[in-house]
C-alpha cells in the first residue's frame, strides 16, 4: 500500500500500482446524510467480500473498476475520475421515492425506474434531471442515457442472481467514474449498504434499512454475514 489519496465515511482510497487503486472498507456504518456514526467490527470485511462477488457477478456484462482483491478488505480497482452523482434503480418502491410521489411501499416497477441523485450530505442528496446534469457539467444527455442502459444490464444479472437465492431486490445504488481515456466505468461498492434486499417469502430485511431503523448492531452485522453465506453458496 502507498499513501491515503482519500476517505469517505466507508472506504479509503490508497495509492497502489500503475493506474490502479486499493480500496479499504472500513468497519463504520452511517445513515442520515451521516448523522448517525457506529463501528461495526468487521464490517469491512464483509462489505469488500460482498462487493467484490457482486461486482465479479456482473464483470461480464458491464465494464467496471473491479480487479481484485489485495486483502480480505481491500479491493484492487481501475483509478476512476469519479462523477458525484447516485444512480438508483429501483424494482420495488419503498425508500424515498414513496415519500416524494404517489406512489405505494411495495409496488412494482415494470420497467424499473431509474433515478440520479447528487452526491452531497449538506444538500441530502437533491433528485437531477439531464437538464440539470448537464448545466452542473456532471454528465451529458449521451452519458446518462448510456448509464440507464448499464442500470439495466446490471440489474439483468443481479436481480435473478438473487431470485436464485430467494431473495427479492428492492432497489441497488450505483456510481460511476471514467477512466483517463474518457471511458465510463462502474465504480464505488455493491453491497447492503447501497441496495435493499429482502427474503422473498417471510419479507425479512437484510440491508442497511435494519441501521436505517435503530436495529441493535450485532443484528444488522448478522444479517450482513448471513447475506454473504446466502450468496456465496
Ligand atoms: P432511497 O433513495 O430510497 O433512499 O435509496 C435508494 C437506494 O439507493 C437504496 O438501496 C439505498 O441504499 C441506496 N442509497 C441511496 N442513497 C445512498 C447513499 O447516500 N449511500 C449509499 N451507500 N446508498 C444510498
Amino acid at each position: 500500500m502507498g499513501d491515503k489519496l482519500a476517505e469517505g465515511k466507508t472506504k479509503e482510497v490508497w495509492s497502489y500500482e500503475g493506474d490502479l487503486v486499493l480500496l479499504r472498507f472500513k468497519d463504520s456504518i452511517t445513515a442520515g446524510d451521516g448523522r448517525r456514526k457506529d463501528i461495526l467490527e468487521g464490517k469491512g470485511v464483509l462489505n469488500a467480500q460482498t462487493s467484490a462477488l457482486l461486482f465479479r457477478l456482473i464483470e461480464g456484462r458491464v465494464s467496471t473498476h473491479y480487479v481484485g482483491m489485495y486483502d480480505e478488505r481491500s479491493m484492487i480497482v481501475k483509478k476512476l475520475k469519479m462523477i458525484p452523482v447516485e444512480v438508483v434503480l429501483r424494482n420495488i418502491a419503498t425508500g424515498s421515492i414513496i415519500k416524494r410521489l404517489p406512489i405505494k411501499e411495495g409496488e412494482r416497477f415494470d420497467p424499473p425506474v431509474v433515478e440520479f441523485f447528487l452526491k452531497s450530505d449538506e444538500l441530502h442528496d437533491p433528485l437531477l434531471n439531464y437538464h440539470h446534469m448537464r448545466y452542473l457539467r456532471l454528465m451529458t444527455k449521451e452519458e446518462a442515457e448510456e448509464i440507464e442502459r448499464i442500470m439495466y444490464r446490471v440489474n439483468e444479472v443481479l436481480n435473478p442472481f438473487l431470485e436464485s437465492k430467494g431473495l427479492l431486490l428492492y432497489d441497488f445504488k450505483l456510481e460511476f467514474g471514467r477512466t483517463n481515456q474518457g471511458e465510463l466505468k462502474v465504480g464505488d461498492e455493491i453491497t447492503l449498504d447501497s441496495m435493499r434486499v429482502r427474503d422473498a417469502a417471510s419479507g425479512r430485511i437484510y440491508d442497511k434499512d435494519l441501521y436505517r431503523s435503530g436495529a441493535p448492531l450485532d443484528m444488522v452485522k448478522k444479517s450482513y454475514a448471513e447475506f454473504l453465506a446466502k450468496i456465496s453458496r
